[in-house]
């Protein structure tokens, strides 16, 4: 069986690395905001060209943390509106309808599965006060259309860059390009701790100084709280691990691209769409979703190849049912694409056989 994603595989590439680091904290006997998580992210800010970088329990509380903490700075309030793409994972609507914000859902492009930028212009009320744009699937969907738009209409663009660790745009990372951004370590993620884990990175000091403060009890010296925040922290285990695997995290994105180039070049199934690579971008490829109407068949064809496929995402946040609100709202792009899209197994430890195999099973795919 070709697996989905082999994090067993995956984490033995630097075996040796993580036990050391596991027993350097167990030995320490300082397990949390110590200097294991100092280290990181002070390397995980340089690389993403950020000025601050704080670690957190993970990438929901990552952004979470970020509006709660516009809204503790006055900046935004309970029943303000924030655009987001339709489709987009559960956790960055969540980030803000947990504040009291309203998700104010825009279509993707087709092609890119970003945000479409033409699109958020109308979807701009006197109570929008953020963009929260997601690097879907590894690419880049800040455009200039956007960073024009924010600062017309005096807008935070929040990046959610939970599947774009190190992704470029016009040589710039993400995770530095808009005011602040939420970044997660979930394990299958590109740079995936060994269980949960997130950061918030930004220019910003104040705003920084705020998350830290909300992750943290609302303190900022020991049992005193300014705020009422929560507990939302990075353990100095997963931040050691983490840093052992971002030292690896450049050379793991070069054989993301082989295994996509590798794709893009030899699917020639005319059935299928392939993911549409932008000008300027620097993809990282999180996931490699192809598109095509019969998705489901070829879907099982696969499995009945041994090959695992995965689908991302099946059921759109408005069509959720913790989502009753959102659910009487159209999105046609988003809804076709949610029964078109087809994640392949891509990662580092992916084998040139076992592409040919996948692209041979997939080209001969018939209806
Ligand atoms: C994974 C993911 C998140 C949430 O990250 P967790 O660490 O699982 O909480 C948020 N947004 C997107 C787009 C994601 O893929």
């Amino acid at each position: 069986m070709i697996k989905f994603l082999n994090l067993r595989e995956i984490n033995r590439q630097f075996e040796k690395e993580l036990k050391e680091a596991a027993s350097r904290v167990i030995d320490s006997g300082w397990y949390l905001l110590g200097k294991e998580l100092n280290t990181f992210e002070d390397n995980y800010a340089k690389f993403c060209d950020a000025k601050y970088c704080v670690g957190v329990a993970n990438g929901l509380d990552a952004l979470r943390l970020i509006f709660k903490a516009y809204i503790e700075l006055g900046i935004m309030k309970k029943g303000d509106e924030v655009i987001i793409p339709a489709n987009t994972f559960i956790a960055s609507v969540l980030a803000v309808t947990d504040n009291d914000l309203i998700p104010v859902l825009v279509e993707p492009n087709d092609r890119t599965y970003n945000i479409d930028s033409s699109k958020i212009v109308s979807a701009i009320t006197p109570k929008t006060k953020a963009i929260l744009t997601v690097h879907l699937y590894g690419q880049n969907s800040i455009d200039d259309t956007m960073l024009d738009l924010c600062k017309k209409h005096n807008l935070k663009l929040i990046e959610d860059a939970a599947q774009s660790h190190g992704a470029q745009w016009k040589n710039k990372v993400m995770g530095s390009i808009g005011d602040a951004a939420g970044h997660s370590f979930y394990p299958g993620k590109n740079l995936g701790a060994l269980g949960d884990s997130g950061a918030v990175t930004s220019n910003d000091q104040e705003l920084i100084n705020m998350v830290r403060n909300l992750a943290n009890y609302g303190s900022s010296k020991k049992y005193e709280h300014s705020h009422k925040g929560l507990n939302s922290r990075m353990d100095e285990i997963q931040a050691a691990f983490l840093d052992v695997k971002l030292k690896y995290i450049h050379k793991d994105i070069e054989a993301r691209r082989k295994v996509a180039n590798y794709y893009l070049k030899h699917i020639t199934n005319p059935l299928i769409t392939l993911p549409k690579l932008l000008e300027q971008s620097g993809h990282v490829w999180h996931l490699f979703v192809i598109r095509l109407k019969q998705r489901d068949k070829l879907k099982d064809y696969l499995l009945e190849n041994n090959v695992q496929t995965l689908i991302h995402y099946p059921i759109a946040p408005h069509k959720q049912k913790a989502y009753k609100d959102l659910n009487n709202q159209s999105y046609p792009i988003t809804e076709k694409m949610q029964h078109e899209v087809l994640s392949l197994p891509i990662s580092a430890t992916l084998d040139v056989n076992k592409l040919q195999k996948i692209v041979n099973l997939i080209n001969t795919f018939k209806v």
